[in-house]
């Protein structure tokens, strides 16, 4: 018999679709959602505001371990955090240019790893993020592993940015997803790459709904 699915754990390189994916699987299978990336944005956010330099891992650190968050919103889009309820600002690219650097710092990464098991303990859950599937939840009941073209990644950003209205051009977008991307699969702690168990989806040529549908068909037939 298959086993029930309770931990669905997400990971992929930028713009791969997750964040929309995670979030319309989990209302789809009536599960919690949590997207880890805010968290790791979140503690970017508060070292830029604190003005903390993104190489010293020791405050960043400190920083991470002095301020836990408070997920909230529908689909805990919203993070509280020293007094600041963030949200679209977590989206801002001085955040985006600086998150990889600051999500190096193992001390940052083990602070923010214990409060996602601890969200993940209850189960029901779908949590996205690089590591989810290596590092947060090995024993994740199914590991999926999202990619896409560089080009088709580097589009969907630029058309979320020009959605916020941000004027960027498509090529500098792309330049910054690929340097992301090369941070988060270089880095010691942690980095970005497929679970040995994971089911690798590719989503060009795919809309999300049927990005969603073949993992929930997933979930009731498991490989
Ligand atoms: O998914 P998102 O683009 O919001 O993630 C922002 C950054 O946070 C990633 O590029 C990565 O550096 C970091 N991150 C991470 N581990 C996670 C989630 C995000 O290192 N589990």
């Amino acid at each position: 018999m298959a086993r029930e699915i309770s931990v669905i754990a997400i990971d992929g390189p930028v713009a791969a679709g997750k964040t929309v994916v995670g979030r319309e699987l989990a209302r789809a299978l009536g599960f919690g959602y949590l997207d880890t990336g805010i968290m790791y944005r979140a503690i970017t956010w508060l070292a830029l505001n604190h003005g903390i330099t993104v190489d010293d891992e020791t405050s960043l650190g400190e920083l991470a371990r002095s301020y836990p968050l408070g997920l909230m919103g529908e689909d805990c889009n919203q993070v509280l955090v020293d007094g600041h309820t963030l949200g679209p600002e977590l989206r801002d690219s001085t955040v985006d240019r600086n998150v990889s650097i600051i999500s190096k710092a193992p001390m940052v990464r083990r602070e923010l790893v214990a409060q996602q098991r601890t969200t993940a303990a209850q189960g029901k859950i779908v949590m996205i993020g690089r590591d989810i599937g290596t590092v947060v939840l090995p024993d994740a009941d199914l590991k999926v592993y999202l990619t896409a073209s560089p080009e088709k990644r580097a589009q969907r950003r630029w058309q979320e940015m020009q959605d916020r209205g941000e004027a960027v051009e498509l090529l500098t977008v792309l330049s910054e997803t690929i340097a992301r991307d090369e941070i988060d699969s270089g880095r010691d702690d942690s980095p970005l790459k497929p679970a040995d168990d994971a089911w690798e989806l590719n989503t060009d040529g795919l809309d999300i709904q049927q990005v969603v549908q073949k993992i929930v068909d997933r979930t009731i037939s498991p490989k």
